[in-house]
């Protein structure tokens, strides 16, 4: 357990009498990596950001060094220059925004040192075998957004409930808010706070596929011209032309298909984990504001602030026991955590469409409440009345979280 202190930026972790100070990125329970001190942040398969970088740089290399440095003298008023310089600045901006998207928190909701306060006692207890009273928290509360009910889940790893819209990336071990997806090319997940690059990237990285396709083109058609043979024998006149032809209109199927999907994604205010699983067009969706404003929801909002600070101070504390059980007795400490936890791995029916827990067999409702008004945590809150003005924020329960109980 970690005490968190106001943070010290200035100087690295000190030790400090019996207990060592170090800073959170150290202590860090998620599988993420971390560099510059805990500045930038990646997830475990940040390997896989260099392999990107290689498979965008090496072609618009050759390209420039073997297309584009022929044009420099093709173009009238020395403009054949501009050829190469628009592609060196595009792949720089290109890999900008792949950088902005996987060295940045996409969105991690901070893990919680304890459960939750259950609200009230349960009094219809079974008194059983057990006669100790035990609280149990709902696995499943309800929310109202836009006038339409969400069910929000019960993280037993992160010990929160998650918002709306937010899912447990199995590959970080993070809560993700308004979680797309984890993608494998930018080791990174992709969230609230890094959705915006990641479609400015995949769209940015089409249109460098297309103007370095177009002027492979325009390469072999000077060189037609110019020496009059056929289109055949002037490619093969040019073999990086046929290479990088091959290669970008390969490429352009994989990312403009995903841009065309996720502007598809965008004007519907859908993420691809939820198109996925809820498959909204069965369903209504409680996200959708119109596609004027849904585009500004993810092109002109303002992105939140991080909740983490990486490099905040904390103290190594001795490890503490669990609280016990009897100022409340929730048992989150004996849950186990099962398959059925990760989101990502396994695709458990969840959320919107009601079938969460419909197979909980070994429920015991009786030890969960039942109805009831609750206050949501109050980041909760602010999140799901920040998706509307007509959300109102009510409660329910449809399942219990109870130690054993759990399968
Ligand atoms: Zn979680
Ligand atoms: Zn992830």
């Amino acid at each position: 357990m970690y005490g968190v202190h106001p943070a010290k930026d200035s100087d690295e972790a000190v030790g400090n009498g019996t207990t060592e100070v170090i800073r959170t990125y150290q202590t860090w329970k998620g599988s993420n990596i971390f560099f510059l001190g805990g500045r930038v942040i990646f997830g475990p398969d940040v390997r896989s950001v260099f392999l990107s970088i290689f498979l965008i740089v090496a072609p618009v290399a050759v390209f420039c060094v073997f297309v584009a440095r022929k044009l420099l003298d093709e173009f009238a008023h020395h403009l054949g220059i501009l050829v190469m310089v628009i592609a060196i600045v595009f792949t720089s901006y290109v890999i900008i925004l792949l950088l902005m998207t996987s060295g940045r928190d996409p969105g991690i909701i901070p893990r919680n040192t304890h459960p939750p306060e259950p609200e009230i006692m349960d009094q219809s207890l079974e008194i059983g075998s057990s006669q100790t009273p035990q609280l149990r928290l709902p696995r499943i509360k309800e929310v109202m957004v836009n006038g339409m009910t969400v069910k929000v889940k019960y993280c037993d790893t992160c010990m929160l409930y998650r918002p709306p819209r937010c899912s447990h990336c199995s590959i970080c071990d993070n809560c993700v808010e308004r979680f797309d997806h984890h993608c494998p090319w930018v080791g990174q997940c992709i969230g609230r706070r890094n959705y915006r690059f990641f479609f400015m990237f995949v769209s940015s990285a089409t249109l460098l596929c297309i103007y370095v396709f177009a002027f492979c083109w325009v390469y072999v058609i000077k060189i037609k011209d110019s020496e009059e043979i056929s289109i055949w024998a002037a490619l093969i006149k040019t073999p990086a032309s046929i290479v990088l032809i091959i290669y970008t209109f390969i490429c352009v199927w994989f990312v403009g298909g995903l841009t065309v999907f996720h502007l598809y994604l965008i004007s519907t205010n859908q993420s691809t984990y939820e198109n996925f699983r809820y498959r909204y067009d069965r369903t209504e969706n409680p996200y959708n504001r119109g596609v004027v404003e849904n585009f500004k929801e993810v092109f002109w909002s303002s992105i939140p602030p991080s909740k983490n600070k990486f490099r905040a101070v904390v103290q190594r504390e001795p490890e503490t026991l669990p609280r016990a059980a009897g100022g409340g007795g929730f048992m989150n400490s004996n849950v186990e955590k099962t398959p059925s936890d990760i989101e990502m791995g396994n695709r458990k029916p969840t959320g919107n469409n009601g079938d969460e827990m419909s197979g909980g067999n070994n429920r015991r409702s009786s030890w969960g409440r039942r109805s009831g008004s609750w206050e949501l945590p109050s980041d909760i809150a602010s999140l799901a009345s920040g998706l509307g003005d007509s959300n109102r924020i009510i409660g329910g329960s449809s399942g219990s979280l109870g130690g054993q109980n759990r399968q």
